[in-house]
């Protein structure tokens, strides 16, 4: 069988990003940039006043006591006279320093007396002053390709003038769900029906990767019915994510119908726990990931192998999650061969698994902030060893 670091490397394995596009800026929150993002001009492009005071020519205020005319004024946004030598200009916060100046003093520091102002001290020579390319000079790189856009990153492209964006196309993922069992959350259905629940979390985890999800109706593990609906989802969507009927059972018919519709198998299964019945498969530019449909192998199998998919569509930088590292405040037994990934909590640099460990719960994963990640060949992880831990929030990073 297969180990994880095998398994996620053929799935990786010559993934492009899809096309580039151009949007608004706010529409490019939480995309993934796809040409870097350059100073055209210096930031600031002028010297100006951090403070509301007076600028001035530090040679004109040689030590304390000096008074000089106050000629002219500065605003923000406005565009002020050269100061003349052995004067101070009144200036406001953002207003350009103008010509000459080179130091701006404090209003709190000076005795303002009509049209004089009183410099109760020499200034520290520039102070107060932001300087024309002080943040970037022109033609410096100010954001890199392959990033994912956060607020911060977007407020930087529009202080250099960008009203737009290229980003890659967010990747469309059909998520189809298998199985007789199977109905509708809120819905009636007979004796031995469940909710169907991982449809729902795969398509929100999908959402906040950058991925465009359809979240596809059930259907039944009847073998038309299956190949009809992973037919459909083949051609709607660029990404399609199965859930269930992945096993080795007679009703497990996902692979045996992906094949017939001219899937070709990647791989299917992988030495993890949970989510061993895990498939991966390829149509073109089209790929299949085949979830086992116990709850938390779907949700961990998806996280683990789904999310460095849609990044890798998306062009991003950072393909996985990033890892930590916390003391394990109880022990983990195991029967070694299969990589584990335990449902915990983490908190404080200690993490706790969770009582539950089954595959069938959907507790844990929704009790959980980070899975514990455990070696195949590891029988026993003792409680105050250090552990490597993917906390959840690096699952929805910007
Ligand atoms: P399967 O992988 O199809 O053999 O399903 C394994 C277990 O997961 C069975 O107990 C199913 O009832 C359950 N299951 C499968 N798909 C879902 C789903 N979408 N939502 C909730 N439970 C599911
Ligand atoms: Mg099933």
């Amino acid at each position: 069988m297969l180990d994880f670091d095998t398994a996620l490397a053929l799935l990786l394995d010559g993934v492009t990003p899809a096309a580039a596009e151009r949007v608004a800026l706010l529409q490019a929150a939480g995309r993934v940039l796809a040409e870097p993002v350059m100073a055209q001009r210096p930031l600031p492009e002028f010297d100006y006043s951090a403070m509301d005071g007076y600028a001035l020519r530090i040679v004109d205020v040689p030590g304390p006591g000096v008074v000089l005319p106050v000629r002219s004024v500065s605003t923000a946004g406005s565009a002020p006279q050269e100061l003349e030598p052995g004067t101070a200009t009144r200036i406001f916060t953002g207003g350009p320093v103008p010509k000459g100046a080179d130091t701006i003093v404090l209003q709190e520091d000076v005795t303002r007396e009509d049209d004089l102002v009183r410099f109760h001290e020499r200034p520290a020579p520039g102070s107060h002053v932001r300087q024309r390319g002080e943040d970037l000079a022109a033609g410096q790189t100010a954001l890199t390709a392959g990033i994912r856009l956060n607020p911060f990153q977007l407020g930087l492209a529009a202080s250099l003038d960008y009203p737009e964006l290229v980003v890659t196309k967010q990747p469309s993922v059909a998520v189809v769900c298998t199985g007789d069992e199977l109905r509708a959350p809120g819905s009636a259905g007979p004796p031995g029906s469940i909710p169907e629940s991982n449809g729902v979390a795969i398509a929100a985890m999908v959402q906040a990767a950058g991925g465009w999800p359809h979240l596809c109706v059930r259907t039944s593990d009847e073998a038309a019915a299956t190949r009809r609906a992973l037919e459909n989802a083949l051609e709607l969507a660029e990404v399609v994510v199965t859930c269930g009927g992945v096993s080795v059972g007679d009703r497990d018919i996902v692979k045996s119908t992906l094949e017939s519709l001219g899937v070709t198998t990647v791989f299917h299964k992988v030495a993890i726990k949970p989510g061993k019945p895990l498939y991966f498969g390829r149509l073109g530019r089209r790929y299949v990931l085949g979830l086992p449909g116990n709850p938390a192998s779907a949700q961990v199998t998806f996280a683990l192998f789904g999310l460095p998919l849609l990044r890798a569509l998306q062009g991003m930088r950072d393909l996985l999650p990033r890892r930590a590292r916390a003391r394990l405040t109880r022990p983990i037994r195991q029967k070694p061969g299969r990589r584990t990934f335990c449902r915990g909590t983490l908190e404080g640099g200690q993490v706790t698994p969770l009582d539950n460990q089954a595959s069938g719960t959907t507790t844990a994963m929704a009790w959980a902030n980070a899975v514990i990640v455990v070696s195949e060949h590891a029988a026993l992880c003792e409680a105050g060893s250090e552990v490597e831990v993917i906390p959840f929030a690096e699952l929805y990073k910007w």
